[in-house]
């Protein structure tokens, strides 16, 4: 007997252990949304809104959230009756809707920690560094195969400059800070993003 033969392929494993931390995350999330009197989804709207000063539109909101425009829409309204969010006219287009954190809503959403903060928080430094550029791989294929709302990420940035200085310890460049960057800097949802699509 060996183990090759009695072990189930290495992909499955792993997404079983992603899945069940996975599970453990939403768990955090709902419990820390219950916690502020919201349903996940509100939370989940709240946090996306809080973190886009400049506005967040509606649909882009649903996606983060994984819903239908119209549950995205009546979680809004919920939000917006406990004045946590406020609609707003679009800036960059009259007639569009965009969607901001009230002040309270800023102080509900910047009250929550991750809910992956204590899944990480067992890795060493290293361990973190090298997780982190895998989550940063992972994110741009599945938005390269258009499975993911899009991400704020360096590797999507028109600004980033992907390893034009191999072999050293900070090998990307950001065009819009002016300095280089190891795996250990890349963003995963920088408010400085600019798609380079
Ligand atoms: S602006 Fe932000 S997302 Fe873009 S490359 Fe620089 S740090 Fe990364």
């Amino acid at each position: 007997m060996n183990f090759d033969q009695i072990t189930e392929p290495l992909d499955l494993r792993l997404a079983d252990g992603l899945t069940r931390l996975a599970a453990v995350a939403r768990q955090l999330d709902w419990q820390a949304a219950e916690a502020a009197g919201l349903s996940p989804t509100q939370a989940d709207i709240l946090r996306f809104v809080a973190q886009r000063p400049a506005g967040a539109r509606l649909t882009a909101a649903a996606a983060h959230a994984g819903v239908r425009k119209a549950t995205a829409s009546d979680a809004v309204t919920a939000l917006e009756r406990k004045a946590l969010v406020r609609k707003y006219a679009d800036a960059s287009d009259g007639r569009a809707l965009a969607l901001k954190a009230t002040a309270k809503g800023n102080r509900v959403a910047q009250a929550w920690s991750s809910s992956y903060a204590p899944i990480v928080a067992g890795l060493s430094q290293a361990e973190q560094e090298l997780l982190l550029g895998l989550v940063v791989k992972m994110i741009r294929r599945l938005q390269q195969r258009q499975l993911i709302a899009p991400q704020r990420t360096c590797v999507s940035c028109r600004h980033f400059r992907e390893n034009v200085t191999p072999g050293t310890s900070t090998p990307h460049f950001c065009a819009f800070v002016g300095a280089p960057m190891g795996e250990r800097h890349l963003r995963v949802d920088c408010a400085e993003h600019e798609s380079a699509a």
